[in-house]
């Protein structure tokens, strides 16, 4: 017998503009004799140089495409600073109720008052979770809300008569905190972080004086720890006439048990993508609400939902306010999500949303140390921080470890971020995984690093089972290909 071909799989799917042949179609049905003929009315002529594909061509192109895909949905996806958590189906059906959904932004007032109910209610209960009196919910992503945030500080500042020039940002922020402080006109200075990982209270007080606008924290910050040290840093922060920003992306950490209100912060972001369960991820829709203290409502992008004569209306009279974000109202598709899973989840539901997220990471920290090297020692909140120290040993590194858990089937951890940490390996399991698929986690982590000390090659050309290997790392950002264009045989 002549030795077996070996017929390779073909996982890449060419895009569609390559498929099919000429008149070739989806949709045969007889013609009912009209006025008009039915292929005239189905084979447009402004479709002109379109695939032609018969229907099982089109589903199995499109369905080949979509297992392509990685999401929480179908993986444990502990990607460290994003909170992947599980996103629940049933705030899809909310936010798909025809109410919602077919709404028209300039619908008057008085026939869409649910809508303009649940703007009010879950700006209350953002309100309530985070300890401050006012929040918006244009700002489209924890970015923008940054910049909000930023821009209502500089209007505070001045309508005390000067605008300042310098906002403290700790190193181990995320980099949208110097970015949203320079667009908004400052000068971004960088707070160190300490042995602890930690903003010490003294290395801010050191930095204070009459030109700092804000300090820019994370709370608890990007190493998933708990700023001990908080409330004198706040304190010292109103001392020197400047605000405290606290970027509140990572409140999976903190919401039903602790508010940062009660911390110092005046402004805060919230990233309901994150904490509150919409989809993310790949560009798409989020939403940054910003909540203020009383003070700072003033200044707030309008319009704004009020209460006046017995209906909820949009108050566009707002004289101080800092203006629009957003055109209309925000993402407001996301906002009913957010808000389905906070009525799912209730007060308590949330703070338990919290201790569990914060018990799963620290069980992660507890089955991986010694193996992996800890950097800092503080107890974790939402997520733990590894380093590859130890894998460097036999020349295996994070990005390695990162692509040889690509074959356990787990979503790699964020990898070299936060930048204080040389190799980091950033791990946020949320809340949503079962203790199984933590062990699980676990044990692929483990092994990998048996895998480190023994057999250092295997790690270091991996993956081996998903579609493509290791891709060029630059390239597609350097140069991408964002349009399909024919080749140039097809256009000759
Ligand atoms: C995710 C994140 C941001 C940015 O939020 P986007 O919605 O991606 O703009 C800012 N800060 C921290 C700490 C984050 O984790």
């Amino acid at each position: 017998m002549g030795e077996q071909p070996t017929v390779k799989k073909s996982v890449m799917e060419e895009p569609i503009f390559e498929k099919g042949s000429s008149g070739r179609s989806g949709i045969d049905v007889p013609d009912p004799g009209g006025p008009v003929p039915i292929d005239a009315v189905l084979l447009r002529e402004d479709l002109a140089g379109f695939p032609e594909l018969s229907e099982p061509e089109v589903i199995r192109h499109y369905t080949r495409l979509s297992k392509l895909n990685f999401s929480a949905a179908t993986n444990f996806y502990p990607l460290g600073s994003c909170t992947m958590k599980y996103n629940p189906v049933a705030n899809e059906t909310a936010a798909a109720m025809p109410g919602f959904a077919g709404l028209h932004p300039y619908a008057p007032d008085q026939h869409v008052q649910g809508a303009l109910e649940l703007v009010r209610e879950l700006e209350r209960w953002l309100a309530e979770i985070c300890g401050l009196a006012a929040v918006t919910l244009q700002p489209a992503a924890g970015a923008q809300g940054e910049l909000t945030g930023m821009k209502i500080i500089r209007a505070h500042h001045l309508a005390c008569g000067y605008a300042r020039k310098k906002v403290l940002i700790p190193a181990s922020a995320h980099g949208t905190n110097p970015a949203s402080a320079n667009l908004c006109g400052y000068d971004s200075i960088v707070v160190p972080v300490d042995e602890r990982g930690l903003v010490a209270a003294a290395a801010v007080e050191a930095l204070l004086d009459e030109d700092v606008a804000a300090l820019m924290v994370t709370n608890p910050n990007t190493l998933g720890l708990f700023e001990a040290d908080i409330e004198r840093i706040a304190k010292s922060v109103h001392q020197a006439g400047a605000l405290v920003y606290m970027d509140g992306a990572n409140m999976n950490a903190l919401m039903g048990v602790a508010k940062p209100g009660h911390m110092g912060a005046d402004v805060l972001q919230f990233n309901l993508h994150k904490t509150f369960s919409t989809p993310h991820g790949g560009g798409g829709p989020g939403a940054g609400p910003v909540a203020v203290r009383a003070d700072l409502e003033r200044f707030l992008p309008g319009p704004r939902v009020v209460e006046r004569d017995g209906l909820y209306r949009w108050d566009y009279e707002r004289p101080d306010s800092i203006g629009r974000v957003r055109s209309f109202y925000g993402n407001f598709g996301i906002l009913v999500r957010a808000y389905t899973y906070m009525l799912a989840c209730g007060g308590d539901g949330l703070g338990q949303t919290t201790r569990s997220a914060v018990l799963a990471a620290n069980y992660l920290r507890a089955r991986l140390s010694g193996v992996f090297h800890l950097p800092y020692q503080a107890d974790s909140m939402h997520e733990v921080v590894f380093t590859d120290k130890f894998q460097n040993e036999t020349g295996v590194k994070t990005l390695d470890i990162a692509k040889r858990l690509l074959d356990f089937g787990f979503h790699a951890p964020t990898i070299y971020f936060p930048l204080v940490v040389a190799g980091a390996l950033m791990i946020e399991p949320t809340e949503s995984e079962s203790l199984e698929t933590l062990d699980g986690f676990a044990d692929a982590l483990l092994a990998i690093a048996r895998e480190a000390a023994e057999t250092p090659d295997v790690p270091r050309n991996a993956p081996y089972e998903t579609p493509l290997a290791r891709l060029d790392e630059t390239r597609a950002a350097r140069s991408p290909v964002l349009a399909w264009s024919p080749k140039p045989a097809e256009t000759a």
